[in-house]
């Protein structure tokens, strides 16, 4: 089938699937696959879960939608299981990683408007993503997201990734019209780009002392894909704003983003809204992801199997002259080579029947579900190591 009637902006590859269960998928012709990809981040409980089916299929014959002009008993569920695990105080409910953004970047405006900042500013970092939408491809580094659209919002001041000492020199320029920074704990998009040792939790003390909100898009880290709930876990850290989407719906879009403390009341009635965001659907799908985790001591699959695969791919690749890097936490991997392979991706499903991503032409990014065993570790890893033969 040929795609004319859609607009040009991705380029899929010539293949497509009917049906999933847990970490496999079927294509139209039978063949079976191992996903490595989980829909870039998304399918973190595996495809087709029974208890999940099951959820979506009875809440779809009790009630969608009813709107926000009516209260939600899921999403005041959800809301309530996500500040218990994350610490945070409040939700508020999106429909995707984007919007989700754009929820926590207006809260950093209020937040500066509070302090009397006339034209408040955002820090963000240099190799980030963070959405589509103007405002948040704005805050997103990168010639590939951002080139045609300008001007984009302005407003936001881009340090590297990291770097203590840049964030410094721009405190003395600018420290007073500081609002917030807005990060990603592993920067996902550019390659699995993992933050120096310690770096998050001195970026917390300086938010802190400069009375600026930390905010981190764990849009993509989140909901179990490191080993912990939210990767700022591993760091003995709380922000002051998060945002999530991807895993928490497991392909049944939905955002949230999340504050605590002054931060989770600057909202008022009217201030902000979504027609969709938060409806019965969604929520109760986020509420069963989040206990189907917990049930399945799902974290602590994802944190041991990363651990070894990782360990796995370094033991077959760390001596391989195409190999730069070996990286990532959890089930969110990334092997940086040297140079671009041609159709890595495509002759990982043909050769191999495994899904993997490349990002930035040559890191090879694994997100498996976080159900995977240590056979399908072993499958990945023999797949990767004859692909770069
Ligand atoms: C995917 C992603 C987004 C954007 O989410 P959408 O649902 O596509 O809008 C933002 N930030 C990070 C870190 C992401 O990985």
């Amino acid at each position: 089938m040929t795609a004319v009637c859609l607009m040009s902006t991705y380029q899929p590859l010539a293949l497509s699937f009917t049906r999933g269960l847990g970490t496999r998928l079927w294509d139209q012709q039978g063949r079976e696959y191992l996903d490595a990809v989980a829909g870039v981040a998304v399918t973190n409980v595996g495809h087709s879960h029974p208890r999940l089916v099951a959820a979506i299929s009875e809440q779809a014959s009790l009630l969608l939608h009813t709107s926000n002009l009516y209260s939600i008993d899921w999403q005041q569920r959800l809301a309530e299981r996500l500040a218990q695990l994350s610490g945070l105080d409040r939700a508020f409910f999106n429909n995707s990683g984007a919007e989700a953004n754009e929820t926590a970047l207006k809260l950093a405006r209020l937040h500066g408007w509070k302090k009397g900042i006339e034209q408040p500013l955002v820090v963000v970092m240099e190799n980030a993503f963070h959405g589509r939408t103007l405002g948040t491809m704005a805050a997103s580094d990168g010639p590939s997201v951002r080139l045609g659209f300008q001007r984009l919002p302005g407003d936001f001041i881009k340090v590297g990734f990291g770097d203590m000492t840049a964030l410094e020199a721009i405190t003395a320029q600018f420290g007073t019209r500081i609002a917030a920074v807005l990060l990603e704990p592993i920067q996902g998009e550019s390659g699995v780009l993992v933050a120096p040792p310690g770096y998050l939790k001195a970026l917390r003390d300086y938010c802190t002392r400069h009375g600026w909100l930390m905010m981190l898009d764990e849009i993509q880290t989140g909901i179990g894909r490191t080993g912990t709930w939210f990767a700022f876990q591993h760091e003995g850290i709380v922000p002051d704003v998060m945002t999530l989407a991807k895993g928490l719906g497991n392909g049944v879009p939905i955002g949230a983003c999340l504050a605590r403390g002054a931060v989770a009341e600057l909202f008022t009635p009217g201030s902000h809204g979504s027609t969709f965001g938060g409806n019965p659907l969604a929520c109760r799908v986020g509420c069963t992801v989040l206990e189907i985790i917990q049930q399945q001591g799902l974290l602590q699959n994802a944190a041991r199997q990363g651990e070894h695969l990782l360990a796995r791919l370094r033991m077959e690749l760390d001596e391989h002259p195409q190999v730069r890097a070996i990286r990532g936490k959890g089930l969110m991997i990334g092997i940086e080579l040297a140079n671009p392979y041609r159709d890595l991706a495509q002759r990982a499903v043909q050769e191999h029947g495994l899904l993997i991503n490349v990002t930035r032409g040559k890191i090879i990014r694994l997100l498996p579900p976080l159900t995977l065993d240590a056979k399908e570790v072993e499958m990945i890893v023999r797949a990767i190591t004859r692909l770069l033969d």
